[in-house]
């Protein structure tokens, strides 16, 4: 199985204040992969560092193979490793479409209006409502858009600090299954989630961080029965 992402023995934090120690995590191509944890454990820091927003202080990030620990967050993002961060982002006074095409802007027209198209096509609602600002859009719908929006970037390696935040159960079910197909065409996922129990029932495998380390990692089935997600995380 290729692996599209992986983080080897990464540290990382803000200023002297080291907040992840030692994380490995290992995205494949077509295997949903998630990190969950309580809340300050470290998992936005993570996908910071994954991405360059904060420098690493020990350990290195691979992208399909080439490692990218000196290259800054643009040159990243041209090698196709994009993040979806928390809180979307979005340019509310443009059109869903117009947000869209910026995401593809490094591609050429003919190039952006095929995937644009293709992107559509992944979101029938967004296909819909192409004209609407995007300031207007629901919470889920943004969401959408923003999704959209980093596929236009034609990543290799898609990253998502809590998509599912704020959004009602139909639309995190909608959004994960997005994710499984996009997942399924060939893009790497590594989703980072609160919502334990439905990221570990839609996951391949799932990583646990509490107080910046990963404390376990199995398949999604192994470790909503083992002991530890059951009592810390679902409360039986
Ligand atoms: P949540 O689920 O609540 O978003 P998280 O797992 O994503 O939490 P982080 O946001 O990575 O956790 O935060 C981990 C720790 O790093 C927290 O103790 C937080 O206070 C600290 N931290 C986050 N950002 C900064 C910053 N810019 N400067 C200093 N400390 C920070």
């Amino acid at each position: 199985m290729t692996t599209l992402l992986q983080a080897s023995q990464l540290c990382a934090g803000y200023g002297r204040l080291q907040i992840i120690r030692d994380i490995s995590v290992r995205v494949p191509e077509r295997q949903l992969t998630v990190v969950v944890g309580p809340n300050g454990a470290g998992k936005t820091t993570l996908m910071r560092a994954l991405v360059g927003i904060i420098p690493i202080s020990g350990g290195s990030v691979t992208l399909a193979g080439t490692q990218v620990n000196s290259l800054g967050v643009s040159r990243r993002v041209a090698n196709g490793l994009v993040l979806v961060p928390e809180g979307r982002h979005l340019f509310a006074q443009m059109t869903v479409e117009e947000n869209l095409e910026l995401g593809g802007y490094l591609l050429k027209q003919s190039e952006r209006r095929a995937l644009l198209d293709q992107v559509l096509a992944l979101f029938p609602r967004l296909a819909e409502r192409r004209k609407q600002l995007a300031g207007t859009m629901s919470g889920g719908e943004q969401q959408m858009v923003a999704v959209g929006r980093a596929l236009m970037g034609k990543p290799k390696c898609m990253l998502l600090d809590e998509p599912s935040l704020g959004l009602a159960p139909k639309m995190v079910t909608e959004l994960f299954r997005i994710l499984r197909q996009i997942c399924d065409a060939g893009t790497g996922v590594l989703l980072v989630e609160q919502n334990v129990r439905q990221a570990l029932s839609v996951c391949d495998h799932a990583y646990i961080l509490e107080q910046g380390q990963v404390v376990a990692d199995g398949s999604g089935p192994e470790l909503l029965q083992g002991e530890r997600v059951r009592r810390s995380y679902l409360g039986l």
